[in-house]
């Protein structure tokens, strides 16, 4: 019998006779509970089945990490086309990838209802129980058409990926067989942690002139406990959901009447924006920044030479065209088609919904002679701009098509852009850990050292991204350097943050900015008499208002701190007869400032205290006989304790203290 050297990782390597499985080598070395799902063997991805016949080294797979749990989501891919052709005998199964947290298959089939998709589940379960082989066989090209002729997908990949005289391996469990290079778990009693979650539509190669098929999706995990944590996760998740929290609340509305994608800030929710942006704006005061306001609309020609119109028109609403002009064409009988050409041309003007602040704030730059002295000039608006966004694209307050950026734009010289992105950090740094959210990174994006799209030349690029990263560096907030994702007019950072129940949201941006003061032509005296081009900063670090607040919504559940809290007070008397009292308790808090609601009515306190929990507001107080004769009130707080018989003038001053301090 032939020995083999076989690395295991240990100290010394085994050996073993040749022919053996990998399996076998994994259990001898790593015992029978290793959690191995597959193994590599000399660095490959192979089957446990797989068999050694030479010289190599061995290590498991474990199911529970990166490439284990990839190995266990695309077996369960299989594992659901297994289960849906049962159900579904003309189901023609497509592809079938792993993705984050689970998998998805794509089905020439009818839609499965709700009902079906249990039902698929449920199979899929018995078939785990079942314990059956999952083998890997092997044949050359004309068998396999002959396997797969009725599915002209599978073929159509083979022609592609395969080709004549070649061949490729194909996975069986039960009566269930698909095209796959594999790896696979050994069987199917591996693959327990799964749950099917949604199903949706898919064009077949991603390509809407082709077929329309159903993609049904599930995720899969290694444990018990993981698959049940991504669940509580998920069901966390839509609790907070902003588009269900900002109904249920009253923050915002979005209209058909009005548009897709455009918010409309309901009294509440204005609460809110309008809180934040005092906040942002304290902020830009104590740094330097100056508001300004500029108009919703610029002249094509602005936009034209700042580059965004002709181009990105996609992502732009049309042109608005002046109505004499529009009479004249159309008296000279021009169409739609040569009105738009004239437009891009620049023959005839318009205007246009602004897609970007920065043209309006350059254009006040230039409106005056600047020197060195004025600069660093920080220019700040909470600027509203339109983009147009496909429709299936819009989502609640998180991709719209119109919204308002925490905008600035910063003209400065070459050596003030390190502080002065540093100064855009450390404002974020505060907001962030104000509002609980400490749990954040930055990217710092770099430029490809391969590619020569950039503008401005290498000295001042290597000084900016130099900027950049000493004024991370020096805030100490955990970030990443990405090469190659620096726009091609500057670096850039980009602002990632987690919330409560740890999902990233990307916020805004810092950008340093080499190309519109060129395109604009801007100058500034310098010390030595000489005019100097100076450099923009453009930074919106909290993205939008709209955005911002939808994920606050979710990070917060829509239970806000008192000082964001739309209504911080909710009065609910227990009778008829604590009515005054109440009303003197209400204009006592609103004399201070403070946001109160007043229910006086009939509805028992049980009742009352139901609706107005339901609102989340920072405190409910709770007005009876106690609290009229002893001129207190009692109260359940954010954390809804019940504290009874406060004196109200120490009420008032906490809560103004809460306020005060945004705790
Ligand atoms: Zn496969
Ligand atoms: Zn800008």
């Amino acid at each position: 019998m032939t020995m083999l050297t076989v690395d295991v990782g240990l100290d010394t390597p085994h050996e073993y006779a040749t022919g053996i499985s990998v399996a076998e080598i994994i259990k001898n070395v790593h015992g029978r509970k290793s959690g191995a799902v597959a193994a590599l063997v000399d660095g490959n991805q192979v089957d446990l089945s797989f068999e050694v016949v030479s010289d190599c080294s061995v290590h498991p797979i474990i199911g529970s990490t990166e490439e284990g749990l990839y190995i266990l989501r695309h077996s369960c891919a299989h594992l659901l086309a297994q289960a849906v052709l049962e159900f579904f005998p003309d189901a023609k199964p497509t592809i079938g990838p792993p993705i984050e947290h689970g998998f998805y298959y794509d089905f020439q089939m009818p839609a499965p209802s709700e009902e079906d998709l249990r039902a698929i589940e449920k199979r899929m379960k018995e078939l785990v129980k079942q314990n059956l082989k999952v083998e890997r066989e092997e044949y050359d090209i004309e068998t396999l058409r002959e396997m797969f002729a009725d599915n002209q997908f599978k073929i159509e990949i083979m022609n592609e990926k395969i080709g004549d005289g070649n061949g490729s391996s194909v996975y069986r469990q039960g009566d269930f067989v698909d095209l796959c290079r594999g790896p696979h778990v050994p069987s199917t009693a591996h693959l327990r942690w799964f749950k099917l979650t949604n199903v949706s539509t898919a064009f077949w190669r991603a390509d809407s002139s082709r077929e329309t098929l159903v993609r049904i999706y599930g995720m899969c995990y290694a444990s018990k406990e993981d698959l049940q944590a991504r669940e509580t996760l998920l069901r966390e998740a839509a609790k907070r959901d902003h588009r269900k929290l900002g109904k249920d609340l009253k923050l915002f509305h979005i209209d058909e009447m009005v548009g897709q994608g455009l918010i409309l800030w309901t009294p509440r929710g204005t609460v809110v924006r309008n809180e934040l942006q005092h906040f942002i704006s304290e902020h830009l005061n104590r740094q330097g920044y100056q508001q300004v306001y500029t108009p919703h609309i610029g002249k094509l020609d602005l936009y034209r030479t700042s580059g965004h119109f002709p181009y990105y028109q996609e992502s732009q609403y049309p042109p608005i065209v002046e109505r004499d002009t529009l009479r004249r064409l159309s008296d000279e009988g021009c169409s739609c088609g040569e009105l738009s050409n004239l437009m891009s041309d620049g023959e005839i003007d318009g205007y246009m919904l602004k897609p970007m602040n920065c043209p309006h704030h350059i254009r006040i730059y230039a409106s005056q002679q600047r020197s060195y002295r004025d600069l660093p000039l920080r220019l700040a608006e909470f600027g509203t701009v339109y983009r147009w966004e496909q429709s299936g694209e819009i989502s609640g307050m998180t991709r719209v098509r119109g919204f308002t950026q925490d905008d600035a734009h910063l003209f400065v010289t070459e050596d003030q852009i390190e502080q002065e992105v540093l100064g855009c950090i450390e404002l974020v740094k505060v907001i962030f850990g104000t509002l609980g959210m400490d749990d954040y990174r930055v990217r710092v994006g770099l430029r490809d050292s391969d590619s020569e799209k950039y503008v401005g030349d290498p000295a001042s690029w290597d000084k900016a991204e130099d900027a950049c990263r000493n004024a991370v560096k020096s805030l100490g907030v955990e970030f990443s350097e990405e090469p190659g994702e620096a726009a091609f007019y500057g670096p850039k950072i980009d602002f990632v943050v987690k919330d409560v129940l740890g999902r990233e949201w990307q916020l805004g941006t810092v950008q340093v900015d080499y190309n519109l003061p060129e395109r604009f032509e801007l100058t500034y005296t310098g010390s030595d008499g000489e005019k100097h081009r100076p450099v923009m900063i453009h930074r919106a670090p909290f993205g939008s208002m709209e955005r911002f607040c939808g994920v606050l919504i979710e990070h917060f559940g829509g239970m806000f701190p008192t000082w964001l809290s739309p209504t911080q007070v909710h009065i609910l008397t227990i009778s008829e007869k604590h009515i005054e009292y109440a009303n003197k308790i209400a204009g006592k808090l609103r004399q201070e400032g403070i946001r109160v609601e007043l229910d006086s009515s009939d509805d028992t306190i049980g009742k009352k205290l139901r609706t107005h929990r339901a609102m989340r507001p920072a405190y409910l107080l709770i007005l009876g006989d106690d609290e009229s004769t002893t001129e207190t009130v009692s109260y359940l707080g954010p954390d809804r304790e019940q504290v009874n018989g406060v004196d109200i003038q120490t009420f008032v001053e906490s809560l103004q203290n809460e306020i005060i301090n945004r705790v």
